[in-house]
């Protein structure tokens, strides 16, 4: 198996996540790195497993849940009202997404934010140097109608899990059918790094994260991470770990 900061790839939106991979390598070599205590920290929040509140009646920063928490198993609602509060969550989504930069973020679901309905946004146009948000893409009840058998496998890595990533194995091409926020509908065929970034945004309204598609050496590979995670979210509070 490649180890992923190795190999060098070809196609913009995996580049982006390597680039940042190579800086944060560059400026902290792994062998100098501190043993992390699992303490909980000046300036880190504890953990709340309850939904949020408030998050779509203004402009607000939402905090993007780290896994296990348990929004990110929770089935997630249809948007049936079409009012000011959708456009506003769609806001602060972009806001929440592009906060991340390091590697940047190019696409966030709102279970991600612990607000469990269906919606997720993408800007895949995003590099490390531009944000480009006249990529923004936003999707409201999104349904994939159509993919190809053949598949393609490719590193992803998402805002729930820090600085790791693993070969996923997904369709190369989806069509699509959602709505935008005012409810007008919309129909489209992606491929390539659009249509796996769909796809992994979309498993996220299903309850699904990418690392459970991971080939069981690939999983083997980043296990010891994601039990970190485990041990980071129940010192922090975590009550209800959704593995
Ligand atoms: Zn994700």
């Amino acid at each position: 198996m490649t180890s992923p900061s190795a190999s060098a790839p070809t196609r913009p939106g995996l580049a982006l996540r390597a680039a940042a991979r190579a800086r944060s390598a560059g400026t902290k070599p792994p062998g100098k790195k501190r043993p992390r205590r699992l303490s909980v920290g000046f300036g880190q929040s504890m953990v709340s497993d309850a939904p949020v509140t408030d998050y779509d009646t203004g402009p607000k920063e939402l905090t993007i849940v780290k896994y296990p928490h348990p929004a990110l198993r929770r089935p997630n609602a249809l948007v049936e009202n079409f009012d000011e509060k959708v456009r506003q969550l769609a806001d602060n989504l972009f806001t929440a997404m592009y906060k991340e930069d390091d590697p940047p973020g190019i696409g966030l679901a709102a279970p991600q934010v612990g607000v469990n309905v269906r919606m997720m946004v993408y800007n895949p146009l995003r590099t490390v140097e531009a944000e480009n948000r006249e990529g923004n893409k936003v999707f409201v009840n999104p349904q994939i109608v159509a993919r190809s058998e053949d598949k393609e496998e490719d590193y992803e890595a998402c805002l729930s899990f820090p600085k790791i990533d693993g070969q996923v194995s997904r369709p190369i091409w989806v069509e699509i059918e959602a709505v935008d926020v005012d409810g007008n509908p919309i129909r489209e065929r992606f491929e390539g790094d659009e249509a796996r970034v769909f796809q992994h945004e979309f498993d996220h309204l299903d309850g699904v994260v990418y690392v459970d598609h991971l080939e069981a050496d690939e999983r083997k590979r980043v296990q010891p991470k994601l039990d970190k995670f485990i041990m980071e979210y129940e010192a922090r509070g975590g009550k209800e770990p959704a593995l």
